[in-house]
């Protein structure tokens, strides 16, 4: 079997790795002409880093990532709401990568032509549409710099990784709208900074209202002083915002003020983001679930069949487990289009829950309950606004969703406590 894979991102890539691990030959057709680091800090949460296990990744992630220990829960006045472990302190078999987009692209990317050979890639060629018939698939592409049209490639399968604006996933729902802006605008940025908290914690603070806050580290240790490169982002309510473009810069000067009095015992955060390398923004859209992805041939992965808001750490975890099924069930010998409907049919449910629970319900979910029973005021006890078990509990509800629960994973939860920042 020969499959085109379009989108040389975290999905395209893994499923490139995950079919070379089960014999079958794929080729992978990137737009970008050069593969640069984009992106900022993303996270990979253990249901998909075992995955990554699997394929042989986790020396090489291990170098480049921070394995991230704890989240931490705050109000916009620096209290403490709610720690609870992750990763392996959290039980788990496999651990939490908190690392930039750019190193984990490389780490697969290496792999891949490692594995498979330069000629395994092909950048400089974005994906226009396809056309089958009952043998195969033919993929045109065209030069993104100069618009020429390339030479048309044929496969007996082909799946488009190409991400939140896939040219395939038009093709196959051309009604479609635009992404849907969920109302939340956010700037991103690193900064190079000494150990917040654990060194290892993922820190999310204030409500979306006023501005919120997720902060963590990327990479350790990056100039032999113990500095790490924290990765932020700023969120906050706006209906002003433009199209998604991973690259826009950002302004300071725009979402700021939300943080100005943001000076905690454990972090002064307008300190941390002034000085930031680069600000980028942008706006945080999903789109609706589609109700299919399989056309034939053909069938969408990644955030080209689920682009989902980034509020659960989940879009490249699911784009991973996408990818781990797919490969299986291609690998399983059936037919190709028998087994991209029965990896449609393991997958869409599933995704199409996450994108919905990380609408109404990501792991946040916590301050904002905090937020409105507190009334926006900084609290004497957190007992008093909630209890520890229904934190826990709003918590594991979302885990259960992501497919992160312990039953689902097989590992036993370690028991811990709630004290102190
Ligand atoms: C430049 C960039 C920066 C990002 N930065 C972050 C970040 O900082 N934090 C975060 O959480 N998520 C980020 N993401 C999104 C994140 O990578 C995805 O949500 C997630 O990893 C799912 O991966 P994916 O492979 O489905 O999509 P993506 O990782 O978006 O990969 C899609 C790939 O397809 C390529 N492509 C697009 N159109 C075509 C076409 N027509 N033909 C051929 N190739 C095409 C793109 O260049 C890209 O390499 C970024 C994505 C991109 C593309």
């Amino acid at each position: 079997m020969d499959v085109i894979i379009v989108g040389a991102g975290i999905g395209g890539l893994t499923l490139a790795l995950c079919l070379y691990g089960a014999g079958i030959r794929a080729r992978v057709f990137e737009a970008s002409p050069e593969i640069r680091p984009l992106g900022v800090g993303i996270n990979v949460l253990p249901h998909a880093s075992r995955e990554l296990g699997r394929l042989g990744l986790e020396p090489a992630l291990t170098r480049h990532a921070v394995l991230t220990r704890e989240a931490a829960f705050f109000n916009r006045f620096g209290q403490l709401i709610h720690r609870e472990p992750l990763g392996r302190d959290a039980g788990y078999d496999a651990p939490q990568y908190s690392i930039h987009r750019g190193d984990l692209q490389r780490v697969l990317l290496d792999a891949w032509i490692e594995r498979a050979g330069q000629a395994a890639l092909t950048t400089g060629w974005r994906c226009t549409g396809f056309t089958q018939d009952e043998h195969g698939v033919g993929v045109t592409f065209d030069d993104p710099r100069s618009g020429a049209l390339l030479a048309p490639q044929r496969a007996d399968v082909v799946i488009a990784c190409d991400g939140l604006h896939s040219a395939i996933r038009k093709q196959l729902h051309p009604a479609e709208g635009a992404p849907r802006y969920s109302g939340v605008n956010m700037w991103r940025g690193v900064t190079r900074w000494p150990p917040i908290l654990s060194g290892a914690t993922m820190v999310r603070a204030g409500w979306l209202s006023h501005g919120k806050m997720v902060i963590y580290p990327i990479r350790d240790d990056i100039d032999g002083s113990g500095r790490q490169l924290v990765n932020w982002v700023a969120e906050i309510e706006t209906a002003k915002h433009r199209q998604r473009d991973w690259t826009r810069p950002g302004e300071l000067g725009d979402f700021i003020g939300a943080f100005e009095d943001w000076h905690f015992d454990w972090l002064d955060v307008p300190a941390l983001i002034r000085a930031a390398d680069s600000v980028l923004e942008f706006p945080m859209v999903d789109q609706d679930p589609l109700p299919w992805w399989t056309q034939g041939r053909v069938t969408l992965l990644g955030d080209a069949a689920h682009p989902m808001v980034p509020r659960g750490s989940n879009g490249a975890g699911q784009a991973i487990l996408d990818a781990r099924c797919l490969a299986d069930l291609l690998a399983g010998g059936n037919e190709p289009q028998a087994a991209l409907r029965a990896y449609e049919a393991q997958r869409l449910a599933a995704t199409t829950q996450v994108v919905l629970t990380n609408r109404r319900n990501p792991p946040d979910a916590i301050i904002r309950e905090v937020h409105e029973r507190s009334g926006d005021k900084p609290f004497a006890r957190i007992e008093d606004i909630i209890s520890h078990e229904e934190l826990a509990r709003m918590s594991e509800d979302y885990k259960r969703v992501a497919g992160l629960d312990h039953a689902a994973l097989g590992s036993a939860p370690t028991p811990h406590s709630n004290s102190g920042a």
